[in-house]
Formats: structure tokens, sequence, C-alpha cells
């Protein structure tokens, strides 16, 4: 028994490489982006503080906007490290850090400054921030990730004062530099033009994926993450196939990358050397597109609000219908609340959990047609509720893990 597990035949020589945290040493495909932005940020190395620069990148699901900003930061930090500037990168998801107030802290955290946040406003936090940098000679480059959802949620005051920060003090040295990342250019058109005008200065695009492209990242990520010949060239051709743009797919590198890894489990689970046709099939049937879609929503909930998504999943499938009423919805959170022995939220709060996770495309919401007892919110869910709920089991369990240990 304990020798057929230590002895189980692995494909794998390093499976990090096919996790959505991993940052590959190049990009394929990207270079010319990475190019772009070097342009917009160039005069942060050549004449550093004459300029607040910005830039916004702006495209679908996994075609690179994230792991492309990340990149570029590594790289002109340690460029700036040369030439003796001391430039910080920080990358912000604003489905985690929603508002003002939680992005300035998050900045502040991330630098690892020293700054006393209790009490104070997002506009003495950064007050505070500023003088720091001046003080310490620091430059930052910002990228704030899925600022789509920044807009909705924090509104036009919020962004005006991220993004015009410098329009107040035109004399000090201009120490932050912005990238913004979005899905689509639709909630742009909420902000006031000037505003609007100063996010779109530089607008780098991001286009899907075609089949070709895919193939060489995945063979990218083949050679960092097989063994040699346990994925031959043909699985990999096939899975860029399934997802590339020009074949019908949806050009997104992240599903193509977690087809990958699911067929190499696969393999492995079956005690299979190498990785075959079958086991590709197999991992594109558990890779449902409107999973993958949100799976990287999923991972910046917070507890609550994945409690509340698996309560909406088993009042689904109890009623067998495609809407249920809020109310009923409530009553299975707070019955799961009791099974974790966690003490449920308020109602208001629920509501407010409800609108995040509608504008983040994990859930629908709408208003009922007036019955009996007045209006009711509906709530409904698109992707497969079963391979949805493990999802959202794991990432309960985890929650629950690092919450414990940190009390
Ligand atoms: P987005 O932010 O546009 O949704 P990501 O940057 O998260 O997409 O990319 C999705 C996944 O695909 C990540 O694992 C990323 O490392 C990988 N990826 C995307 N583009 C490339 C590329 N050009 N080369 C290598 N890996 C890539
Ligand atoms: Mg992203």
């Amino acid at each position: 028994m304990l020798e057929s597990v230590i002895k189980r035949v692995t494909v794998f020589k390093n499976k990090d490489a096919l996790y959505p945290e991993f940052i590959p040493p190049t990009l394929p495909h990207r270079g010319i982006h990475i190019k772009q932005l070097a342009e917009i940020f160039k005069s942060l190395i050549t004449s550093p503080g004459s300029m607040s620069l910005r830039a916004m990148l702006v495209g679908g699901i996994g075609v690179g906007k994230t792991v492309t900003a990340r990149v570029f930061g590594y790289e002109i930090k340690h460029l700036a490290k040369e030439q003796g500037l001391d430039l910080r990168y920080v990358h912000i998801n604003c489905h985690r850090d929603r508002t003002l107030y939680e992005v300035i802290s998050e900045v502040i955290r991330q630098l690892g400054i020293p700054i006393p946040l209790r009490g104070l406003s997002p506009r003495e936090m950064m007050i505070a921030l500023l003088s720091y940098i001046e003080k310490h000679n620091i430059y930052v480059l910002i990228t704030l990730d899925e600022f789509d959802y920044f807009i909705h949620t924090a509104g036009n005051d919020a962004v005006y004062f991220l993004v015009r920060l410098y329009d107040e003090y035109p004399d000090v040295k201009k120490r932050l530099n912005f990238i913004f990342i979005a899905r689509d250019l639709t909630a742009l058109s909420t902000l006031d033009p000037t505003t609007e005008s100063y996010i779109l200065k530089h607008l780098i695009k991001f286009e899907p994926y075609r089949s070709k492209e895919l193939y060489d990242i995945l063979i990218q990520r083949r050679d960092l993450a097989f063994y040699e010949n346990t994925v031959s060239e043909d699985i990999i051709k096939f899975i860029a196939d399934s997802e590339g743009i020009d074949k019908g797919g949806e050009g997104n590198a992240r599903s193509a990358i977690e087809v990958l890894l699911l067929a190499g489990e696969a393999a492995e689970h079956e005690g299979s050397h190498i990785v075959l046709l079958e086991h590709v099939r197999k991992a594109l049937t558990v890779t449902h597109p409107d999973i993958v879609k949100v799976s990287d929503e999923l991972n910046f909930l917070q507890l609550h609000e994945l409690l509340l998504v698996k309560a909406l999943i088993r009042t689904l499938r109890a009623k067998g219908t495609s809407f249920v009423r809020i109310g009923e919805v409530e009553e299975e959170y707070r019955y799961i609340c009791q099974l974790y022995n966690i003490k449920p939220r308020k109602h208001t709060q629920i509501y407010e959990y409800v609108n995040n996770l509608k504008h983040m495309n994990i859930i629908n919401a709408k208003l009922s047609g007036k019955g009996l007892r007045g209006r009711t919110t509906l709530l409904s869910i698109v992707a497969p509720l079963d391979a949805l709920e493990k999802r959202v089991d794991e990432l309960i369990d985890k929650r629950l893990t690092t919450e414990r240990n940190t009390l």
C-alpha cells in the first residue's frame, strides 16, 4: 500500500507552474504589450517625478492582462534599481479591496510603510503616504486590477481622488504612477469626462488568443511543469485548438492552462506515464467555461459571501427551479452558518453581498413580479451547481483555516 503510493507514477516535475499565481519567466505574444508599457512609463526612469504616468489595459478574461502588468512591474523595478532608483511595484485587486480606504491601506501595507492607519480618513492616509515616499525618495507603480469593479462600487469621487491626485499638489514630485486594468470600457462612461480622459490617455488592448498563440503559451508551461516526453505536441495542439478564438473557443489562456493541469492529473490518477487524448477530453468536460469565468473572482470573495453562494446553490438544487427567492436563500445561509458554528451576518449586509456577487457576475439577481407579499429579489446561478459547490467548499475551508490560525 505504502509502496504503491510512494512509487506512484507522476508526469509532473513542477505542478506549481500550472497554477494561476505562477508567473512565467517570459510571456509569449505579449512582448508588444510590454513594449507599449515601457514606452508609456519610460520617463519614470529618465526623468523621475516629472509626471504621474498612467496606462489602461483592456481585454476579456484570461488574455494576460494581470500577468503582463506583474511582469512589467517586475522588470521596470529592476531596471530602476540599476539606475539607483527606488521604484516599487504594488498590485491591488479591486475585487478584494473595494473602497478608497481599502485600496490606500493596501498600498501602504504592500509598501511596508509604518504608518498607523487607525482612525485616518483616506485623504489623511494618502497625505501620510505621499510625505513618507517623499522623505525616503521612493517611487511607486500601482496596478489597480479589476478597476471597472472599483469604479462601480467606490464611485466617481473615489476615482477622481486617485486619478487627479496631483491636480491638488501641482508642485510636488509625482511619485505615484498607475496601471488600470478593466474588462471593457463601459464602466468608464459613468465617470465625469475629464477623469475619463485622464484614465484613457494611454490605452493598451488585449485581444483573445488565437490557437497558434495558445500553443506557444502551453508549450512553455509544458516544459516547465511536466517531465520530458510525457505530453506530446499533438496533445498541446488539441488543447490550443479547443480554446483558440479562431477555432470557436474563448481565447482564454487561463482555461487552456487549467485543461493542461487537469489532463495531467487525470493521467496521474490512472497511473499513466504519459498524457493521452482521453485525459484531455476528460479535463475538457470538467473545466466548464462558466466556472473558469468566475474562478478568479471566487478567490477574492469574503467568507460570508462564499457561504451565501453555497446557500444559493443548495436552495436552487432543493427547489429545482431556475430562480429562488432571496428569503429562502437567507434561511439556508443561516442554517449553514449554524453548521459551521459561525455568527450569520445581518439582512442589510446580505443585500450588499448579493449586490457584489451580482456585479462580479457570479450570480444573477432580478426583481420578481408583484406577488401576494409584494416584490422580492430572485436569485440564480448559471454555472453548473455541483462543480461550483466543490470550488466554493474548498475556498470556505481555506478561509476558515486561515481565520482560525490568525485567532
Ligand atoms: P487576465 O488578467 O487577462 O484575466 P491573466 O493575466 O490572469 O489574464 O492570465 C490568465 C492565465 O494565463 C495566467 O495563468 C497567466 O499566467 C497565463 N497567461 C496569459 N497570457 C500569457 C502569456 N502570454 N504567456 C504565458 N502565460 C500567459
Ligand atoms: Mg486578471
